[in-house]
């Protein structure tokens, strides 16, 4: 499979990643390599990826933090700058991430703070991470409960993509990266879309080609508008609720908490239902990302109560300004809108769909 340019990055596949891996450490000669790996990784993905790193003398140190979103915190970080100081990282240390979005996240964004920033490579581990949390250079921690509230867009200097890491990932975290898929093809291609809700089941052989146009659009996005002022609010959708719903339930005793990807796939129920009200997405095409959706995505019970704490998380979303509540909605399959305002009790309409 041929490289991705990014804006600043390339992102390689299988066994291109470690060619291209081996060829940085011996032309830039990074001071000593720094790996960051979850409980799991460190089990799973970590043996395989030190028998194909050929580091020569460079010091490799590991380092390792609890897996799990409710860990991608700032406390992980500042374990993990301490870490890198008492091993005297410098500003030529590079910090490879191999792990989920979690890892990819939180590593992207110690090593950009980290003496004002330094490089790092993004080996994503899960189906997730593949198609989205890795690429684009959007890294960062959750603040409490509020998703993603503190960090910094910056890329790193690749990503390598092995699609053999998936071997040992569970179903349901399969099935949570096949949400950000989904989104990929309403957003941008209904081929894509179309193809993503026939597959039969999700096959790892299938997966590469599929994870390799996950990522092009991906780029096509995000190097149309790097910063986000525009267009690259679009991989947005779904999020807006979806991001309110992951953090109520993960912040919320009662409920067992849900994967990134089974809260984006109810936001993104959610916000084609109201798309339907707001931008003329007409009924066929919603009946068509309904059955899509569930066909992958049981319902999750969200009751009154749950909805209205929800809706109020709403007002922490990153894309408001002067405190209004901004959606990317779709007018039909392919064609998003972004800064769509919409009404609570419409909101509240959308729970109650989902709800029978
Ligand atoms: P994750 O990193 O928590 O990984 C999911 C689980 O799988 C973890 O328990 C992990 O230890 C385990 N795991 C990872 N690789 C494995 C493997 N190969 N075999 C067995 N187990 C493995 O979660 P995720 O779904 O990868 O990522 C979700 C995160 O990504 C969220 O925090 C979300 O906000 C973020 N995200 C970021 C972006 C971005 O653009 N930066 C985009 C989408 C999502």
């Amino acid at each position: 499979m041929d490289s991705i340019s990014t804006k600043n990055a390339t992102v390689f596949f299988n066994s291109e990643v470690y060619t291209a891996l081996n060829n940085y450490l011996k032309t830039d000669k990074p001071s000593k390599i720094f790996i960051l790996v979850d409980t799991n990784t460190h089990d799973y993905c970590l043996p395989a990826f030190l028998e194909r790193i050929e580091s020569g003398d460079i010091v490799i140190e590991v380092m390792e933090i609890p897996n799990g979103e409710d860990h991608k915190t700032i406390d992980i970080c500042t374990g993990v700058w301490e870490a890198l100081s008492e091993y005297n990282a410098d500003r030529k240390s590079l910090l490879i991430n191999l792990g989920g979005g979690v890892v990819t996240d939180l590593g992207g964004f110690v090593a950009s703070t980290y003496m004002r920033g330094i490089a790092y490579i993004n080996i994503p581990t899960t189906l997730l991470a593949m198609v989205d949390a890795s690429v684009g250079g959007k890294t960062g921690v959750d603040l409490g409960a509020l998703k993603n509230q503190i960090g910094i867009i910056n890329e790193g200097v690749m990503v390598g993509v092995d699609t053999s890491y998936l071997d040992t990932l569970p179903q349901n975290e399969m099935v949570s990266g096949f949400a950000e898929m989904l989104k990929h093809g309403l957003i941008y291609d209904k081929t894509y879309w179309n193809t993503l809700t026939h597959l039969e089941k999700l096959d790892i052989s299938d997966l590469d080609q599929l994870i390799y146009d996950s990522i092009i659009i991906k780029n096509e996005v995000v190097t149309s508008d790097p910063t986000e002022k525009g267009l690259r609010k679009i991989l947005n959708f779904g999020h807006t609720l979806g991001h309110a719903i992951e953090s109520y339930f993960l912040e919320n005793a009662d409920k067992t908490p849900l994967l990134h990807g089974e809260a984006i796939a109810i936001g993104m129920l959610l916000e084609s239902y109201l798309s339907t009200k707001i931008c003329g997405l007409s009924q066929e095409e919603f009946e068509i990302i309904s059955s899509g959706i569930l066909k992958t995505f049981s319902k999750v019970e969200i009751n009154k109560n749950d909805q209205k704490v929800i809706i109020g998380l709403l007002q922490y979303d990153k894309k408001n300004s002067y405190g209004v509540v901004k959606f990317v909605l779709l007018e039909a399959i392919g064609k998003p809108k972004t800064d769509c305002v919409v009404h609570n009790d419409l909101i509240l309409e959308a729970f109650d769909y989902y709800a029978h």
